[in-house]
Order: C-alpha cells, then structure tokens, then sequence
C-alpha cells in the first residue's frame, strides 16, 4: 500500500455515513491531523534517547522538554517540572491515589472521593481500601452535584487526599472544585482532580483551581491515546510513591524510557487547543443546546447533570416511556454511549445514573451524545431527527389505550410487567367460537422481547385461550436471545394468560 497518513481509504457509503454521526467524543476522539503529522515527524527523525549524552539523546532531550513546556503551558502548571508523562488519565489517576496513600502507609489514611467518579479513580480507591486505608464516597445530589460542606464534614485528622473530577464523563457536569481546592490547603489534605474531560471544553487552571495533582489525557482531546500527563504540584510538593519503579524517569515518578512521539503529540493536541481552537467551547456549547432544544419537544425525557453547569461537548438525556436496548439498537447508525447494559462490558445499567437516582430503567434508556471538533450542525439536526423517529416509534409501539378497532364484545385483554427492567406487553385477542381469530400486542422490551412478541401473535391463531403452550425457550433460542432474557419473554406469557383468565362464558 502507498499513501501518507492522511490518504483516507476509500470507503462506501454507508461507512462513511457511520462515521459521519460520530457522537461519542467523551469516549475519544479523531487525532487531529496536525497531530499524526508531529508525530510522524517525531517518529522519522531518527532520535535517540532523552536520557542519552550524546547528541541525538539532546535533541530527544530538546523535543520532550518542549512538549512538556506546552502542556505545562496550556493548564497553567508553574513549571514544566510539574508535567508527569503517563500512559493516560486512568495511570495519572492510579498514581496519584495510590502515591499518595502509600507515602503515608506508615500512618492510618483517609481518601475522600465521589461515588460518580470515572472508574479509573474508583478503582484505585478499592485498591487503597485492599491495602488498608479507608475511603469515603460521597454522595451527591441528583443533578450529580457535591457542595464543598459535604467535603469538609467528611474531612478527618488522618486524611490525606481527596481526589474529585472537574467535569463527569457521563453527564458533563463541571464540579465547582476552586472552594475544595481551598479548603484542602488550609487543612494540608493533598487535592486530586481528574481532568480528562476538561481539557479543552472548559478552562482549566491547575493553580487556580488548587489542586495538587491533575491528571490529563490527550485522546479526548484530539491526540494520541496511550499518553496523559499527572501534574504534580512543586511547592509545596505532595509526598508520592511511584507505582513503576527502574531508571528513575519522569523524577523518578515515572520509570521507563518516555514515548517521545506521544509526548509530542499530546502537546501537539494541547498546543491547537489554544492557539487555534480557543472558540470551540462556545462552538460545541451551541451545538449542544441545539441538540437539546431539538430533542426536547419529543416530551418525557430527563436531562441528565446541570444544565447551569454543563461542559460544553456532553448532553446526557434519559428518555421515558421507551427500552434503552431497543433505542440504542435502532440507533445503530449513530455512535453514541448509552446507559443500556447491553452496550457496556459489564451488563449493569450506569453506577453513576443510579447514583443520581435513575430507576433501572431510566438509566438503561439513557442516551450520551458528545461532541467534538469534526461535529456540524448538519449532523446534530440529523441527529435530532433520528433519535426523535425512534423514540416515538418505541413508543407507539409500547402498551397504550385501546385501538378502536380492539374493543367490542369479542375481545379480551391481558398484561404482565417485569419492573426490573420496565419490561411491560399488553395483549388484545379477540376470540370467537372460543378460539382466537385475532392476535395484536404492544410492548415496552428489549429487541428481543418485540422479536418474540411478533412471533407468538403468528402462533395464536386458532388456539384455545384456557390452553396455551408457547415454548418460550425453545422461541428465545430461534430469536438467539441470551440466557438471562428469558426471564423478561416468559412476560409475554403471563400477559396472554392473564387475557385467557378473562375469557367469559359466552365468548368461550
Ligand atoms: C477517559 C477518562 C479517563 C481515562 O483516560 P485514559 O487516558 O483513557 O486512560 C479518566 N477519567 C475520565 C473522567 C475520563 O473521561
């Protein structure tokens, strides 16, 4: 294959459309070309390496500080001594909550935390606890929000860090952290924040802010994934252990040979943020509220976060009265996050949508949209159309009022709900001569519980109501649904029994 880097392949059409309505920049986001080309550049140019003498070592040497200067630069870091290369946000995080726990092992510690906090910080809290110290997870108020009161009241003599996030992934709150910022210096509680999705969507000014230690990422901001950066405070210096340990790199916080052209291209990405794209929050702010204005005429849908607070790039939007599975997979033209469990790894609605207080359901039908640099206007009004077709075809499907042509004399009616997941199917049979003649459901399911629904109303004609057999398992492996589906299909047929209980005498 010839080409450069920036010879896109070609693709067909529907590729192209499916990355076109790209909606999931929280999660990462394109390298911006200029990027790839620092560092292709970077790559090519034969370095040695930074720790070497020699003179391809000093020109290493010369490009790493520089990168480390810009990202220094652009959160407003002291001096560019303070910027720790990592692999990412999620090794920034476990460095400095485990750093800071182990350097004072020798003594009882407290970590103070949130419990909406990215898993990269949580987790590292559980392995504090595993370890021996003890954690406190505030909660916070629906919108997501924690006042610097709960922080203060939950501060005790042996605590040693609180470590909150600037903005939520999942619903795009921005934290008001300046007051918790102070309150940790005047009480010497060292301050963590995870930064990952503020970088460049809201200002971020580590000094201001009085934090610590930062942790940054550079893929959600239009770098490299695999490089993140952990600000670390110079004076006073927080006490941290290293969780890697050999030639004493990154001043021996961060062993190992540094990836010189991730490095570059973290700073790259940070450099573009401010010199060429100081606009883009006030951009994405109105993309964002478009997308709102135009989703929320549908009715019944929960904004999720703060809308006074809200990062620019993220709208988080639970949507009543539909399945999240069944939305997001007819949605699949979108890509989107959502909280349906059947888009995650671990099959559980959101943790973070639970803790503000989203009932199962409502949490699964949670859709995030986020924005980023390469996001039109033309595809967020496309985006507005699709999701509202969608919604409102769920919901026209889902049980509702009598047709009028459902109702009469002939016809019963039986329902059955599964609250666990908001499963609820509702059928209408009409019956003659004690046999069914005709057969309509509404559903509020899964993709699969509608597929089996379609199915069973083939299967009834003609049947007795008092003496259904349906074979549900042997319809959940025709339809290939999952084991653990077969809970929420056994409701289509307790609401056919429960119609078959209403069959009066003069109709059967
Ligand atoms: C993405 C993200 C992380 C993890 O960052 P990586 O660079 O992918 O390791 C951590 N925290 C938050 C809030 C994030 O959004």
């Amino acid at each position: 294959m010839s080409g450069t880097l920036h010879d896109a392949p070609p693709r067909d059409e529907a590729t192209r459309d499916a990355a076109q309505l790209y909606f999931d920049h929280a999660a990462t986001t394109p390298v911006d070309p200029e990027v790839a080309r620092a560092m292709a550049d970077c790559l090519a140019a034969g370095l040695g390496n930074p720790a070497a003498t020699h003179p391809a070592g000093r020109a290493a040497r010369e490009r790493l500080e520089a990168a480390r200067a810009e990202i220094a630069r652009t959160v407003g870091a002291e001096e560019p001594a303070a910027i720790v290369f990592t692999s990412g946000a999620t090794e920034a995080d476990n460095l400095a909550i485990l750093g800071i726990a182990r350097a004072h092992a020798d003594r009882a510690r407290h970590v103070i935390t949130a419990r909406t906090e990215h898993r990269a910080v949580l987790d590292a809290c559980a392995r504090v606890e595993r370890e021996g110290g003890r954690v406190t997870y505030l909660s916070t108020d629906r919108a997501g929000r924690i006042d610097v009161a709960q922080v203060r009241d939950a501060l005790r003599p042996d605590t040693v860090l609180v470590s909150l996030m600037l903005v939520n992934n999942e619903t795009g709150l921005v934290h008001d952290l300046a007051p918790v910022g102070a309150l940790c210096r005047e009480r010497g509680v060292a301050f963590h924040v995870d930064a990952a999705q503020a970088v460049g969507r809201v200002p971020l000014d580590v000094q201001a802010l009085g934090a610590d230690l930062v942790a940054l990422s550079a893929h959600k901001c239009h770098g490299p994934a695999g490089v993140g950066a952990l600000y670390v405070r110079r004076r006073p210096r927080p006490a941290l252990l290293p969780l890697q340990f050999g030639g004493g790199q990154e001043g021996g916080l961060r062993s190992g040979t540094p990836p010189l052209h991730q490095a570059v291209g973290m700073a790259e990405a940070y450099r573009l943020l401010r010199e060429r794209h100081p606009d883009e929050p006030s951009r994405l702010a109105a993309l964002r509220d478009r997308l709102w204005t135009g989703l929320a005429p549908l009715g019944g849908l929960h904004r999720n976060g703060d809308p006074e607070r809200s990062a620019p790039h993220i709208l988080s939007v639970s949507v009543e009265g539909v399945d999240g599975e069944a939305l997001v997979a007819a949605l699949d033209d979108l890509a989107l996050a959502s909280g349906a469990a059947c888009s995650s790894a671990t099959r559980e609605p959101s943790y973070v949508l639970r803790a503000l207080g989203r009932d199962d359901p409502l949490a699964q039908a949670t859709l995030r949209l986020s924005l980023g640099r390469t996001t039109t206007t033309a595809q967020v009004d496309r985006a507005v159309e699709r999701v509202g077709q969608e919604v409102r075809r769920l919901r026209a499907l889902a049980p509702g009022p009598l047709e009028p042509a459902e109702s009469g004399r002939d016809w019963i009616e039986g329902e059955a709900r599964e609250p666990l997941t908001g499963t609820h199917v509702r059928w209408r049979l009409r019956v003659v001569g004690g046999r069914i003649v005709e057969a309509r459901w509404r559903a509020r399911g899964c993709p699969h519980t509608l597929a089996a629904c379609e199915i069973v109303a083939t299967r009834l004609h003609g049947l007795v109501p008092g003496d259904l057999r349906l074979d549900t398992p042997g319809i959940a492996q025709a339809i290939g649904a999952p084991p653990d589906k077969l809970g929420r299909l056994f409701v289509i047929e307790d609401a056919l029994q429960g119609a078959a209980l209403q069959v009066r005498p003069s109709t059967a």
